[in-house]
Formats: C-alpha cells, structure tokens, sequence
C-alpha cells in the first residue's frame, strides 16, 4: 500500500487511477515504453518476411522491419528516461501517530 501524492488516499498496488481525486498513477515515460516493445514486436513481422525475401534480393521488408525497430528502441529509451525524469506518483505511507 501507498499515499496517492495529491490527496494522501491509500492506493493499491497497481492501481492506475486514484480512487480518491482521480490523478493517474502511471508516470507519463511508462506508457511511452510500453508502445515502444509493441513497435519492435510488430517490427518482427516486416523483418521475418525481410529474411525469406532476401535470398530473392528483395530487401524492401528488411529495410521497413529495420526502420520500424529502430523507432520502437528510441521510445524504449526516451520513455525510460522520461520515467526517471518524473516526479513519483505515490509515496510511501507515513507512520501512524500515537495520540
Ligand atoms: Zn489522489
């Protein structure tokens, strides 16, 4: 369990949204990443017909596969990155006060 940053509500793990004031919990770079390896998986369809259509010295779908991976490892990066740039989204309980 965590305090949401805005309102201080507990949330759960791997909750996106705050139950309390609706703030999203997923940091911006996370969801860039994510689209990043859905690129490089579709890139391996370009690519895999790119191996078959090589010996035909037919290099178009290697030459797209290639291009689409590239695309798909520097939003990997630059997500990563932009995940170390946020601020965090939830923080760590704090101790309950004795009254
Ligand atoms: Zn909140």
């Amino acid at each position: 369990m965590s305090d949401c940053v805005k309102c201080g509500v507990k949330v759960e793990e791997g909750v996106t949204r705050c139950p309390g004031c609706g703030a999203s919990l997923i940091k911006t770079g996370t969801f860039m990443e994510l689209i990043g390896w859905v690129v490089v998986i579709i890139s391996s369809i370009p690519i895999i017909i790119g191996l078959k259509t090589l010996d035909q010295n037919y290099y178009l779908p290697m030459v797209i596969g290639g291009a689409v991976l590239v695309i798909g490892a520097v939003l990997i990066v630059l997500g990563r990155g932009k995940s170390r740039a946020a601020a965090d989204t939830v923080k760590a309980p704090a101790p309950a006060t004795r009254e």
